[in-house]
């Protein structure tokens, strides 16, 4: 067994890896364990015994907490440094002081600027559209700057009067209207976040056979924030992937955001990779999600193309109202393991994940909160839904 590394700009994974895991807290330890023993059939059934990942637990989140007063130990943080690629399931926040978030710890230390949020629709999944199977769309959410950066003082602190004062005094702002009360905000956006993100994205397009990526900002309002990350991407495109552009293999487009999200719903089919600043990220993603029905099944990642780091990990919180129930969905993190699979280069495992998870929706086979609206609808539980997608990548 051994680890991946990122070499001279590429990924290189050993056939026989050590991939380390979060369970992760409440329903965690119910979705977790049936992901990995999905994973392991759909490897075994694409390599045999040619590949295969030896899965290396560590700790995180409220159990750790109660066993040794930490949430995250630095072990963890060194383990997904040192493995590079990583899976997670979900944390609770912990309330009241200590660490903010853990899922913006582990973001902020390996520096993970790209949240991948593909949407797309599976057959049976009930949706409140009439035609989800046209949203087939790659949101690149930026995840280290703009207004998510957490620079901002509270109305009435010392900082924001001090801040209020220097906008007034200093740079000849007179246009906050009611500066005595104000909070403010700091909305950092720089040239070299947005380019790395958005060359990710083109990437991604290319190797994907991807037609098309929309950068998608506010640039009409934000003219330097947001409209700086529209010119920026557009240098980049040409500077960088010139030939594609010019031989008609990519088109670089742009929309506003707000009209974004109408014509996401009206035409979803014209978008196919979307490359975006942190919050209009936020709203995009969760919206296309519901879109398709998916909100509680949405794969998710966050990842450094550079360094190479990526954590794979269920969008959905810890769902403390059904934890211990064995009805939790595990089809977010089975489906963010599918996309690891295919960032590590195995996607032939990756493809039988999804065509699995596909041909158990559409007959009905699921967990109840799909299965309730599913005409056919057949409900089990967690374990036993794993189970279903074992034995129909056996009967293959
Ligand atoms: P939640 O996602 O846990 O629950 C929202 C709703 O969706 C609930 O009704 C829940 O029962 C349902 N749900 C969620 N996942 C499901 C699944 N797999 N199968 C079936 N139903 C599912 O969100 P919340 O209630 O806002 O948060 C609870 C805790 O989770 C908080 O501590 C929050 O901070 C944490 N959280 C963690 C993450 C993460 O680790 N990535 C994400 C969101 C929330």
């Amino acid at each position: 067994m051994d680890k991946i590394e990122k070499k001279g700009g590429i990924l290189i994974v050993p056939d026989h890896v050590i991939i380390p895991f979060i369970t992760g807290d409440g329903i965690g330890k119910e979705i977790t364990p049936v992901c990995l023993g999905v994973v392991d059939a759909a490897v075994n059934s694409a390599y045999g015994s040619g590949r295969s990942i030896l899965w290396q637990e560590v700790p995180a989140g409220q159990d750790c907490f109660e066993k040794r007063g930490t949430y995250l130990p630095d072990e963890t943080l060194q383990a997904f440094k040192e493995y590079l690629v990583g899976l997670k399931g979900p944390l609770m926040t912990p309330v009241g002081g200590g660490i903010r978030s853990l899922n913006v710890a582990l973001r902020q230390t390996l520096d993970l600027y790209v949240c991948l949020r593909p949407v797309r629709y599976f057959s049976g999944v009930a949706s409140p559209v009439r035609h989800p199977e046209k949203v087939d769309i790659c949101v690149f959410r930026e995840n280290t700057e703009d207004i998510y950066a957490g620079i901002e003082w509270e109305s009435g602190s010392p900082q924001a009067r001090k801040f209020g004062n220097f906008l007034r005094n200093e740079m000849g702002v007179s246009k906050v209207r009611f500066p005595d009360s104000s909070a403010y905000g700091v909305k950092p956006v720089s040239r070299e976040g947005s380019e790395r993100l958005i060359r990710s994205a083109i990437q991604y397009a290319i190797s994907h056979n991807r037609p098309s990526v929309t950068l998608v900002h506010k640039g009409n309002i934000m003219k330097f924030t947001e409209g700086g990350f529209r010119a920026w991407g557009y240098e980049l495109a040409q500077r960088e992937f010139g030939q594609y552009i010019d031989s008609g293999a990519l088109r670089i487009d742009d929309c506003i955001c707000d009209a974004f999200l109408q014509n996401a719903l009206l035409t979803p089919e014209k978008y196919s990779v979307v490359a975006t600043l942190n919050l209009n990220g936020d709203y995009i993603s969760d919206m296309l999600a519901a879109q398709v029905g998916g909100i509680g099944i949405s794969p998710g990642a966050n990842i450094n193309y550079e360094s190479g780091h990526a954590i794979f990990e269920a969008t959905h919180g810890v769902a403390p109202a059904i934890a211990g129930k064995d009805i939790a969905n595990p089809s977010s993190i089975i489906l963010s393991a599918a996309m690891m699979l295919d960032y590590m280069g195995w996607s032939e495992a990756s493809s039988i994940i999804t065509d699995t998870l596909a041909q158990a929706f559409r007959q009905g086979i699921a967990t109840p909160d799909i299965a309730s609206s599913h005409e056919n609808g057949h409900a089990v539980g967690t374990k036993e839904f794993g189970r279903k997608l074992i034995s129909l990548m056996d009967s293959k």
